[in-house]
């Protein structure tokens, strides 16, 4: 069995991070407050954008999105996430599955993105991220996935479900002359009583003295300044004075200011030692690979991960459950994401059923665009084409049609993603045409009359040039009605005995 020592994995939360512009990528977070009430109300302009050709579009934004979260309306179903955040920050409680319920392009993967993207956020306000314990895992995927030659379906769950769930090890390093090493320490408590909350402590120094100097008095004196979690402060060496100088602090410019009489340390929360903890979080899944077999490390890399036995599965379990009770892991549960869920069949519904009732499992939120239809791998239909028992379990979330203003937001976000300049009366026109078609259909068209307008030699999207792309790019309605007019031609017809008209 792999020691924890010899983990080092990369930081679980890598999937949520989005390097191109994709679908999704203007999404940054929930823009939801602490006290769920929704950000973007009286927020005149979108703060996620650096795009200057297209930010005086915004100014004008009658629904604007949430400062930097990027999402526009759905303001109920961004609480109810908001609340599914806390519960997910509480950890204490996994085994809880969300279903997020409504009509196409309605924001369910947004939603979801917008999730993921806050709980990273969490994890990058450490400044050393990669060793940051605010990792909480996010694993996103789609329920046809599940479906592969390599693996069962089970065995596709259960490899989701297990990445799904951190473990958050702490280790104890020894600290070196001249590194800056970050603590956890739980309270902060001297003669003057417990002061601060529990978090992190970043201590810079350059030579291991001042760290055996930062001990109990120290922390009366911090006491006596009314230092708390967060503060930064400059320590004279030679005076032993203390001066608050703000609440953050460049490593570069603690690194400065080494070597002349003043020390930095920022957060101070209870008994410096000179043995200091860091934490990494790995997934359960990645614990597995690495034992599975001989160069298991390689297949978290090459993703050929083949099924994991049962019996490496209960190995690893006992030893982590080892690691809890010496207090040197805890289990972070994390979020799995299944979007078009109603593509799972009868076996993976029961299973999931089951796996929810396990200590070993994470916030399950699932996505459909399906009314009454059928469940998959039986005779029955069902509510979003899920089986009553498994429904029964879910905390339903609705999210609703957009308005017209919603959508002029939505769009609005997109061309600055997208950084199109476009007119104001081009972006009436395609909030026209995403109310009379699909709010896909429209945010495709901006990058097509974007090149239509470059063709052009026009830097800004006018009229014309979505009229051009609207033209020569079809939505689903008029193709439907092309394949009526032109059905005999078409071969394979079969329109009398499928459902075409199902939608
Ligand atoms: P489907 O049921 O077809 O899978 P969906 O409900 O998951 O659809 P999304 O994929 O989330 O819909 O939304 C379609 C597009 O619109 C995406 O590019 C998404 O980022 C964007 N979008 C949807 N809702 C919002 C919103 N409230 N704010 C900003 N962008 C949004």
């Amino acid at each position: 069995m792999t020691s924890i020592s010899d983990i080092t994995t990369p930081s679980v939360k890598d999937t949520t991070k989005l390097e191109r512009i994709g679908a999704h990528s203007h999404i940054n977070g929930l823009g939801i407050s602490d006290t769920l009430e929704d950000l973007s109300a009286g927020a005149g302009t979108d703060a996620s954008s650096s795009n200057d050709a297209a930010s005086s579009l915004r100014s004008s934004s009658a629904s604007s999105s949430a400062p930097g979260s990027g999402l526009i309306g759905q303001v109920k179903a961004r609480r109810a996430m908001g609340l599914v955040y806390k519960l997910i920050q509480k950890g204490k409680i996994g085994g809880r599955a969300i279903l997020l319920a409504g009509p196409p392009s309605t924001g369910k993967t947004a939603l979801a993105m917008g999730l993921a993207q806050q709980l990273g956020s969490d994890g990058n306000n450490s400044s050393n991220d990669k060793d940051s314990d605010n990792d909480i895992p996010f694993c996103s995927l789609s329920a046809t996935e599940v479906f592969s030659l390599e693996v069962s379906k089970t065995e596709a769950l259960t490899q989701a479900i297990r990445r799904s769930m951190g473990v958050r090890i702490v280790e104890e390093q020894e600290v070196m002359e001249g590194e800056v090493v970050e603590i956890q320490i739980d309270t902060l408590s001297g003669g003057g009583g417990k002061v601060g909350k529990t978090g992190r402590l970043t201590l810079c120094t350059t030579d291991m003295e001042t760290i055996y100097d930062l001990g109990t008095k120290m922390i009366e004196r911090l006491t006596q300044e009314r230092v708390t979690a967060g503060d930064v402060i400059r320590i004279d060496k030679a005076t032993g004075k203390i001066s608050k100088l703000g609440r953050s602090v460049s490593r570069s410019r603690d690194y400065d200011a080494m070597g002349s009489n003043t020390k930095f340390v920022q957060c101070p929360e209870g008994e410096l030692q000179k043995r200091t903890t860091v934490t990494h979080t790995v997934s359960l899944h990645e614990i597995d690979v690495i034992n599975s077999r001989q160069q298991g490390f390689m297949a978290l890399f090459t993703g050929d991960t083949g099924e994991i036995s049962e019996s490496i599965r209960t190995q690893i379990d006992a030893k982590v459950d080892e690691w809890k009770t010496e207090g040197r892991a805890t289990l972070v549960p994390g979020v799995l994401f299944i979007d078009e869920v109603h593509m799972l069949d009868m076996d993976c519904f029961s299973f999931l059923n089951r796996a929810l009732e396990s200590e070993l499992c994470p916030i399950v939120i699932l996505a459909t665009n399906r009314g009454i239809s059928a469940i998959r791998g039986t005779n029955f239909r069902g509510p979003h084409g899920i089986p009553l028992d498994l429904l029964d379990r879910l905390l339903i979330i609705p999210t609703a049609p957009y308005s017209v203003d919603e959508l002029r937001g939505i769009l609005r976000v997109r061309c600055t993603e997208e950084q199109v300049d476009m007119a104001d009366d081009a972006l009436e026109l395609l909030t026209r045409i995403a109310s009379g078609t699909t709010l896909r259909y429209a945010i495709q068209t901006i990058i097509t009359s974007s090149l239509i307008a470059k063709k052009k030699k026009s830097n800004r999207v006018e009229v014309p040039h979505i009229e051009r792309s609207h033209t020569l790019f079809f939505d689903v309605e008029r193709s439907t009605k092309f394949i009526m007019e032109y059905q005999n031609q078409f071969l394979f017809h079969e329109l009398e005995d499928d459902g075409i008209k199902e939608k």
